[in-house]
This record gives C-alpha cells, sequence and structure tokens, in this order.
C-alpha cells in the first residue's frame, strides 16, 4: 500500500506557450509521482471539459489557476490517506467529487492531473517503470483474449498539417507516415526520419515555406487537400518506400470544424468545390484510399454524422482503419454506440478526453472486446511529459500517434519508446503493420 500523503499542482506551460496543469502526488513515505495535462486545439464537442480562468488579465483568459487551487485544496482533501495502488477507487472518488458529467466542476485538466500523478506516485514508490505498474491495471480482471501483456505500438508520425494545427490553408488536418514494413520501434524511426527528411527538401526545393504546425509537421500553402497526400506519398517513393510496402498513408480529416451541422455540408474550401454533403465526402474519401497509400483515415465525417459514418464504414471499412476522435471522445457511452450503429472500426484515446485514467483503460476494454482498434495519442499541446507512451505499451494498444518527429514535447515520447522497447528486449513485441492487421477492421 502507498498511502496518498498530499496533492500539490502548479501552472506550467505547454508547447504553445499556454498554461496547463502540472501535479504532483506525494505518498507518507515521501515517493513522488508527476503528471503534466495535455491540450488539444480541434477538441470534440463531446470532450470533458478543460477549466481556464476566464481572467484576461493573464494568458488571455487561458490561465488554469482555479483548476490548481482545486486540486491544491478540494482534490488533495479527498484523495489524503487513499492507497495509490487503488486506481480505480482513487478515480471514483474524483468522479464524485466533481459530480458533473464532463469534469466541468473541477476541470478535466485538474482531475486528469491528480489520476496520472497517482498513477506515477504508484509506481515510483515501487520502483517501477510505469508501463509496468499500468500493465498491471490493465490486466487486473481482463479476459486473457484481449492481450494483456505490453506491446510496442506501431506509431503514425505527421508529416504535413493543416486544418487548425497550422498556419497554411489545407482543410485536412494531417497527413501522415505509418512505416508499415517496422519491425521495431528503432527502424520504424529510421524509416520516419528519412521521409521526413526528403519530405522538407522536396518542398524547400520546389520554393514551399517549411515552416511547421503546432505537431511538427511542415505546414505549406498547397494548391490542394490531396496534393498533401501527394506530396508524402512522392517523398516515399524518392526514398525507396512505396505504396503497400514500406508506405502507409494515414490522414486525420478532423472534419468536425468544416462541416456545418446545419446544412449537413463539408466544405472544403482549399479545394474550392461546393460544399459536399455526406455521400460525396464519402466518394472524396474514398478516391484518396484508391489513388494513394492510406490505409487509416480519422474523422473522415464530423463527430455527430452518426449515419454518415455508418455509411462510410459500410463502404470503405473493410480494408481501411476508419478512427473516431471527435466521435468517440474516449467515452464509453460513445464508442458503445459506435459499435452498435457499425459507425467506425478504431478508436483513438485521449486521456484528457474523458479525464481519468481508469474511464481510459475502460474505453480501450470497450473498444478492444468488439474488435476494434486503439491508437493512444497526444493532443497538439504537449509537454515533456510521456506518459501515453507507457499507456500504449502497457496495453498493447497496437499503435500511437504522437506527432511529428521534431519538437522536443514529441520527442520526449518517442525517446521513452526507445527506451521501454530496450529494456523489454524480447518480450517487446512490436506491433507490425500485418499484426495490427490482424484485428480485421470492421465493416
Ligand atoms: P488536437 O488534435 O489535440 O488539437 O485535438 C489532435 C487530433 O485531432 O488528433
Ligand atoms: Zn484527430
Amino acid at each position: 500500500m502507498t498511502t496518498i500523503r498530499q496533492l500539490h499542482a502548479r501552472e506550467v506551460l505547454d508547447s504553445r506557450g499556454r498554461p496547463t496543469v502540472e501535479v504532483e502526488a506525494w505518498s507518507t513515505s515521501g515517493a513522488c509521482g508527476r503528471a503534466i495535462v495535455p491540450s488539444g486545439a480541434s477538441t470534440g464537442r463531446h470532450e470533458a471539459v478543460e477549466l481556464r480562468d476566464g481572467d484576461f488579465a493573464r494568458h488571455a483568459g487561458r490561465g488554469v489557476l482555479r483548476a490548481v487551487a482545486h486540486v491544491d485544496v478540494e482534490i488533495h482533501a479527498a484523495l489524503a490517506g487513499l492507497d495509490a495502488d487503488d486506481q480505480s477507487e482513487v478515480d471514483r472518488v474524483l468522479i464524485a467529487l466533481d459530480g458533473t458529467p464532463n469534469r466541468a466542476r473541477l476541470g478535466a485538466n485538474a482531475v486528469l492531473g491528480a489520476s496520472l500523478a497517482v498513477a506515477q506516485l504508484a509506481a515510483s514508490a515501487r520502483r517501477e517503470e510505469l508501463y509496468e505498474h499500468l500493465n498491471r491495471l490493465w490486466r487486473h480482471g481482463l479476459d486473457p483474449a484481449l492481450d494483456p501483456d505490453p506491446a510496442m505500438p506501431m506509431p503514425m508520425v505527421n508529416m504535413i498539417s493543416g486544418g487548425l494545427h497550422a498556419g497554411g490553408n489545407l482543410d485536412i488536418q494531417d497527413v501522415l507516415y505509418i512505416p508499415i514494413a517496422a519491425t521495431s520501434t528503432r527502424t520504424a524511426l529510421e524509416a520516419t526520419a528519412a521521409v521526413y527528411h526528403e519530405l522538407g527538401s522536396m518542398l524547400r526545393s520546389a520554393r514551399y515555406d517549411v515552416l511547421v504546425g503546432d505537431e511538427g509537421g511542415f505546414g505549406p500553402r498547397l494548391s490542394s487537400n490531396t496534393a498533401a497526400i501527394a506530396w508524402l506519398e512522392r517523398a516515399g517513393r524518392a526514398v525507396g518506400l512505396f505504396p503497400g510496402v514500406g508506405l502507409g498513408i494515414a490522414v486525420d480529416v478532423a472534419s468536425s470544424h468544416f462541416y456545418d451541422p446545419a446544412k449537413s455540408r463539408y466544405t472544403l474550401g482549399v479545394d474550392s468545390s461546393a460544399p459536399l454533403d455526406a455521400d460525396h465526402m464519402i466518394e472524396r474519401l474514398a478516391d484518396w484510399t484508391r489513388r494513394f497509400a492510406v490505409v487509416s483515415i480519422e474523422d473522415g465525417l464530423a463527430e455527430d454524422d452518426w449515419a454518415g459514418w455508418t455509411r462510410l464504414t459500410a463502404r470503405l471499412g473493410r480494408n481501411v482503419q476508419l478512427i473516431g476522435d471527435d466521435l468517440f471522445t474516449t467515452n464509453v457511452e460513445r464508442i458503445r454506440r459506435g459499435i452498435a450503429e457499425r459507425a467506425g472500426n478504431a478508436v483513438l484515446i485521449k486521456l484528457n478526453q474523458v479525464g481519468t485514467l481508469s474511464e481510459t483503460l475502460d474505453a480501450i476494454r470497450t473498444a478492444r472486446a468488439a474488435g476494434l482498434r486503439t491508437i493512444v495519442s497526444a493532443r497538439s499541446g504537449e509537454t515533456e511529459d510521456a506518459a501515453i507512451a507507457d499507456l500504449a505499451v502497457a496495453t498493447a494498444a497496437g499503435q500511437i500517434k504522437i506527432g511529428s518527429i521534431t519538437r522536443s514535447e514529441r520527442l520526449a515520447k518517442y525517446n521513452r519508446l526507445l527506451r521501454i522497447e530496450e529494456r523489454l528486449g524480447a518480450a517487446s513485441r512490436f506491433r507490425r503493420w500485418v499484426d495490427v492487421c490482424r484485428t480485421a477492421p470492421r465493416q
């Protein structure tokens, strides 16, 4: 037993220079765990609520001193004396203390900071690596068919950024590279670095602006969304990686932000096409999968377009990974609805969309039990906290999405994966793309 003595929070800055919550949890024996909460820009409507001060005298209203105070006073009082090893009890108390369905009172940033700091404390008190502790939580009572052992995830890596993450003109948010021939994290990153640098020099030679977006992907002003996918494919070919053999492409369309719910239309501004209804949008996505090595599409349709998602999944779900991010928001109820309505075949997992570690583990279990793939994901606003690397390994999530391979808030996670892979050695069980594909995407 590791008795919690104190929780203490402070306001720190994230990779966009915006305030976020850092929490330290201390045990009676003097052990300490620390966690920093990330923050999204293209947040889904159904996410747990991040509490911001709204005091425009500081950080343009984005300060988090109220969330910090909630940790120092109410959350500290509720958790002191509890056992840090009992994460589900800690999270149950946090959820009850908040008392809202979406963590709006205390703030999901306060609640998640506390939840993760307690997990870090439990690991540090036992002198364990975080992934070992998280794996114990993951496998507790788990159906052995759901893969209880740790496994290294296949990364999908941001190469070109658009949407709300970059100053360019693209509507789609990310074009990502999947190193489908990789057999380890090390070889995955080798191939990724080759593609990234080649893409950079090709864009530079073609006189495009190669400033990077929030996640470190290039943010050029291109003539169309399709051009961004074509550029990545060209860069892959230039370093000897061909579609289906070493080159897989994922697209995070993040379509909710260019969807008009009143008119049920999707507007791809840079393509200057007429607004598309869901079926025409599905045809646009299908066209990308026909013409390019696109094997994964995230948020291809909007967060509440359930009927469209069902048609999209029937149309492409047999061969293409269809990930719900804003659609599911790591929320068990929404994942269940997706299962019932055959909407999507993969779930993006973001801790701060739901607010506690236990609810996140439940979301992964629910998805996995229904044969949906899981992809643990960073946010566009990140920090040096690398816990998502441990979470992806501990739950054998299969895939991880961190952003580009530049910018240290991203590298903190990639480099953490390299350390874990070395430590696991022969037990690292890297999920090759063929292993990922063994979870047949549902139609
Ligand atoms: P966000 O972007 O963190 O800004 O929401 C990440 C994503 O959409 O996957
Ligand atoms: Zn997304």
